[in-house]
Formats: structure tokens, sequence, C-alpha cells
């Protein structure tokens, strides 16, 4: 599974360049995205930026900051779920608006974008990539046409599209902020000294050390005077409730991150917990399927008094997934990704812990691989339950066919993986852990039950 981008956004009044601060900032939420990464800038009478493809440090390898002057800066990293992963679909994306530089970075899936996009062409608007951002970008412009004011502007925008969203624009000398109105996507704000920072978690701040005050509200638009944090409430529809994606508490955000007011190493910690409450297995030993599982092993190994080990260690520099059309090549590759420790795992009841399961392959190698180091037996506990339908809110997942569990039964499922158990999360168990009431969370992936309208 991999998420749609992390933004970052910076609005200083001690006249101070901020580029290398955005650049911190994003470095802090490289697992949002790999693919390209961007900042851009205003220094008091243009915008100057800086994008390129691959991670933060390759993008801006060498790069000397004094070409990214400014006091107000925008960053991005980025993964693609619509648009493909090219240059001219990277972001920020800069343009002129009445005369007036404007850049945006956009974290989320606009899924009305395709006849969004129809009604834009129609009207004259050409476009240069293939991406929802550009979409925003001109639905902006169109908007600002007819209303001249950039709050109004905004809010226009956020009635018409459909989708989630997190999305930072710097117009001209101005820094805004607008969180989508169900609030899938995260985005908090922080302060330090004179300056205000954005971002999509919190890990950013803490980096910077920057203290974080809030998160942006659903539907919320936020910007910078001076000193003071200004806010605008766009009116949502009674039928819109908060939605935030339950997996970023699952896998997608950094456990040290906070994210509406929940703890994510406290929610997977609570996780494990309720494995344990929902699944009392004897084993010798709680192994974690690095990096996400790891607090979730801790919770279970805590609640159950069983060992917790490092049976699985993890290769921190094998990057993105190539396509591996044999079994023998995704063995490899779980193996160049994933190693067991043997003296860890030889003759030993294990309890295998993982925070999901997509389409099933690689947990079935990595129980081929385990089996063939000598576990005795594998007993597989998963920190959610299971993904029968994919996200359409900019989590790239899998097609209904071919996730796993939308098409097996759980015996079906332990069978095919060549385990002794295999037991879920259930979905009460995942909201408790969470900490944020069941009609507030998306769990579209989980339960079908979509937050929005969604095209099938
Ligand atoms: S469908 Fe799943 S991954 Fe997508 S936003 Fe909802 S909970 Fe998150």
């Amino acid at each position: 599974m991999k998420d749609k981008c992390g933004i970052v956004g910076i609005s200083s009044n001690l006249g101070k360049n901020v580029s290398s601060f955005v650049y911190y900032g994003l470095y802090a939420l490289q697992h949002r995205g790999q693919e390209s990464a961007g900042i851009a800038t205003f220094d008091g009478s243009k915008m100057h930026s800086h994008i390129e493809m691959g991670l933060l440090t390759d993008a801006f390898k060498d790069f000397d900051f004094n070409f990214l002057p400014g006091n107000k800066a925008i960053g991005h990293v980025r993964y693609s779920t619509t648009g493909d992963s090219k240059l001219e679909n990277s972001q920020p994306f800069l343009t002129t608006l009445n005369g007036e530089n404007i850049a945006i970075a956009h974290n989320g899936d606009i899924i009305n974008s395709s006849s969004l996009r129809d009604e834009l062409i129609t009207e004259g608007y050409k476009f240069a990539s293939d991406t929802d951002s550009e979409v925003l970008f001109y639905l902006i412009k169109r908007e600002h046409k007819k209303t001249n004011d950039f709050i109004l502007t905004i809010e226009r925008v956020v009635e018409k599209i459909v989708g989630s969203y997190s999305i930072v624009i710097l117009i001209y000398d101005k820094l805004y902020a607008v969180r989508d109105p169900a609030g899938m996507k995260p985005l908090a704000i922080a302060k330090i000294n004179q300056d205000h920072i954005i971002a999509s978690e919190t890990v950013a701040f803490d980096v910077l050390g920057a203290d974080h005050i809030r998160d942006v509200e659903p539907g919320e638009i936020v910007y910078f005077k001076g000193n003071e944090i200004k806010s605008h409430k766009v009116k949502i529809a009674d039928s819109i409730k908060n939605a935030h994606c339950a997996f970023e508490y699952v896998y997608f955000a950094r456990p040290d991150s906070i994210m509406d007011g929940q703890d994510v190493y406290k929610t997977r910690l609570n996780i494990g917990e309720h494995l344990y409450e929902e699944y009392k297995i004897d084993a010798d030993i709680v192994v974690p399927v690095p990096d996400s599982s790891i607090p979730v092993a801790i919770g279970y190994s805590r609640a159950s008094k069983i060992p917790y080990a490092e049976g699985l260690i993890k290769n921190r520099y094998v990057g993105r997934t190539f396509i591996m059309p044999t079994q023998e090549e995704r063995s490899i590759y779980v193996k160049l990704k994933l190693n067991p420790v043997k003296s860890e795992i030889k003759g030993k009841k294990i309890i295998l812990i993982d925070d999901s399961i997509v389409r099933g392959t690689t947990s079935q190698s990595l129980v081929k691989i385990l089996k063939e180091f000598g576990a005795k037996e594998i007993h597989m506990l998963i920190g959610c339950p299971p993904i029968i339908s994919p996200c359409y809110y900019g989590i790239s997942m899998a097609s209904k066919k071919e996730l796993i569990a939308a098409n097996n039964t759980i015996s079906q499922i332990k069978e095919k993986l060549g385990v002794e158990t295999l037991g879920y999360l259930s979905i009460e168990s995942l909201v408790d852990s969470i900490g944020i009431s069941f009609d507030e969370l998306c769990l579209g992936c989980i339960n079908e039950d979509y937050p929005t309208d969604i095209k099938k």
C-alpha cells in the first residue's frame, strides 16, 4: 500500500529564507511519497521553485537553498495515484493568477476530477499534466475570476470537489491551507517563534522544534496574518460527517505522529493488546513484520507476557517494488527486504504480527521463508480487519479482484499462507484502539461504507 503525498507550508514574519526548513519538514514525511519532491518559495516579488523526480535527497542533491529565497514556502513529496509518475505531474504546481504568483501542493484524491477536468477543458483551460492537482489549480483560477477574493475562491472550490484532500497554497505573499470537509487526509498547524508551519504529520514539527498547536479542522481554511492564525469554516452539508482514514493509524502515518488528537504509536500498542484479547495463543515469541507492526507486536507481547523478538530484519535500502513475475523472484525480493534471524526463529512457535494483508503474496513468501529457516509453527495475527474493497481516496492498494480477502474466506487465506492460525483484528477493536468514534472514521476498504458516493 502506498499513500499519496506529504505537504509542508511555512509562513514566517521574520524576513528569513525558509526553504531549507521546508526541506527538513519534507524529510520527516518522506514515507508519504518517494517519487518526486519539490519546494516553491515567494521572496516578496516573485516565486522560485525546484522540483525533481526521486527521493528528497536525490531531488535536492548538492542543492544551494539560496536559490529558493523567501519567507513563505510550500513543499511536496509525491506518490502518484492519479496521473503518471513524471516531472510534469510533480508538485508544487506554479502559475500566475491575475498577475499574481500562485503555487499549490496537494495530498489526496479528487474523485470527481475527470468530470471537472472535462468541464474546464470545454471552457478553454489547457492542461499540462494529467493530475487532479492541476484540476484544483484551474478551479481556483476560474472561481477567482468570479469572486476576486481568495477565501471565497477556495470555499467555492471546496464546494465543487469531492474526495480526500489536504492542500497548501501560496498566493503571492500569503500561505493558505485547507482540509477536506470529512477530514480524510491529515493536516496540522504548529508555531515556532513568529513562524507558522502546516504539515501532513506532526513529525515534521518535531524535526523543526515547532509546537503543534492543533489540527486543521475538516472543511477549514486557514491562513496567517502577522502573528495570528485566521480561520474560515466552509459550509458543510449535513450529510458530510468526519471520516478520518483509519489506515493512517494502522499503517501510513509515522508512529511518532499525533493525528486528530490521537497518538499513532499508542494506537498501535492498543491494537496489539486487542489482538491478545481476541487471540490468546500458546507461543514462544512475538515477531513483528517491521516497521509499522513493531508497536503492535510490543502491545501483544506486553499483554500476553510472551517475549518480543526481532525475528525479521528489514533492509532499509531496498527501495521501490519492481515487477516480480515468478514466485521464486518474489521470495528473493522478500528476503532482500526482510531477512529472518535464524537463531530467533529456529524451532520456535511464532506469533507473527503484520499490520494488514493486501494481495497476500508477500505474506505467503514470508511464511515460506520463516518455515525454511526452521519456524515450528506460525500464528499470524493482523492488526486490522480484512481489506475487502479498494480505496478511492488516494491510497494505492489493489483492485477488488486482487484483494485476497475480497475473494477468499479466512480459512482459505490461512490455507494459502500455510500458517497454523490466521486472526484479523475486529472492526470494534480497531475503532477502540484508534480512540475516534466509529461514525468519525473512514473504514471504506474494510466495510465498503465509503464516506462519499463513488463509482465502483
Ligand atoms: S478506504 Fe480505507 S485506505 Fe481509503 S481512506 Fe478509507 S480507510 Fe483509508
